[in-house]
């Protein structure tokens, strides 16, 4: 049975590693926190004493890091991946990084005739947990085929979005529509709370109107609508809102990069990045609700 090197344990990559044992892998795990590294201990997965430990021999490579920065590092540095991987390793990044970051990691495996895709996710801790993650897959057909059984132990939905930074390509779109919808949806609520309109009322007619989308529908930042949604448990994570502003300043830079107007996208990153500076970075995303809501 093959055997992965699984790199950065935490709040995604500790159970995606746990659902890699379920599946019948033998993983072998590296983290710099040793609470991390306990905890999947704890799951079935291997602690190695170091990265070369972990990825000598291994038939890939999955990291879960949490910036541009860390994962340069960890494949690139020194005593990295580079370093200790044989030819033909597959390495899988699940990371969220920017699409520079991870054009330049992949040409640099290519140098060293190893195959890499980018394979960043949607679905959150729970997602990870459950094993219901979406994975969008940048790099070449080959290297997507040989990544997408991994991929299938630990998500739903595996999509191939392209050539390689493709896959974060798709996720900085994706998650910059989400923080533009749920400061619309939270706009909203805070406008009708002031209009005296009733929440539960707003929630029954924009769900089933043009307003509907899935900030309002699957994870509505008002207590009430929706049980499961994070403003039922004091906004308790679920998505920080400092991962909600980390994505849009990559998605800001992107449009910079290439030129593309993003007005809403930048009034998004403003107002999540404020959110962050009042001491709300480690709330659920959606309790911009209650930055919004203050009466100023
Ligand atoms: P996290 O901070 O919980 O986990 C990152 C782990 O990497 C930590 O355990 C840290 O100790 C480890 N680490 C950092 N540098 C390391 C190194 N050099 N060597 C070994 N280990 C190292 O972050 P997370 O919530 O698991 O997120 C990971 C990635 O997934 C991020 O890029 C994030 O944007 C993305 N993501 C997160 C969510 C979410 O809901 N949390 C959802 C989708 C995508």
């Amino acid at each position: 049975m093959a055997t992965i090197a699984f790199i950065g344990l935490g709040n995604m990559g500790g159970p995606m590693a746990a659902n890699l044992v379920k599946a019948g892998r033998t993983v072998r795990g590296v983290d710099l926190n040793p609470d991390h590294l306990a905890r999947a201990a704890e799951a079935g997965v291997h602690p190695a004493a170091s990265l070369a430990e972990a990825v000598t021999g291994a038939d890939a490579v999955v990291t879960m890091l949490p910036a541009g920065p860390q994962v340069r590092a960890v494949y690139a540095g020194v005593a990295g991946v580079f370093a200790h991987a044989r030819a033909g390793t597959l390495l899988i990044d699940c990371s969220t990084v920017d699409v520079g970051t991870t054009r330049d990691v992949a040409a640099a495996a290519a140098d060293k005739g190893l195959a890499m895709v980018d394979a960043p996710v949607s679905g959150g801790v729970g997602g990870a947990q459950a094993g219901t993650l979406t994975f969008m897959v940048g790099g070449e057909q080959e290297a997507f085929g040989r990544a997408e059984p991994i991929l299938e132990a630990l998500g739903k939905r595996i999509v191939h979005t392209g050539a390689s930074g493709a896959g974060q390509a798709a996720k900085v779109c994706n998650n910059m529509m989400l923080g533009i919808q749920m400061m619309s949806v939270a706009e909203a609520f805070a406008l009708a709370d002031r209009l005296g309109l009733d929440r539960q009322t707003l929630f029954d007619v924009a769900s089933a109107a043009s307003g509907q989308c899935w900030s309002l529908t699957t994870y509505c930042p008002v207590p009430g609508p929706v049980p499961t949604s994070p403003a039922n448990r004091g906004y308790a994570p679920g998505f920080t809102a400092a991962m909600m502003l980390k994505d849009l300043k990559l998605a800001q830079a992107a449009a910079e990069e290439t030129g593309v107007e993003t007005a809403a996208g930048a009034l998004a990153a403003g107002a999540f990045g404020r959110m962050c500076d009042r001491g709300m970075a480690e709330l659920d995303f959606s309790a911009i609700f209650e930055m919004i809501s203050r009466k100023h």
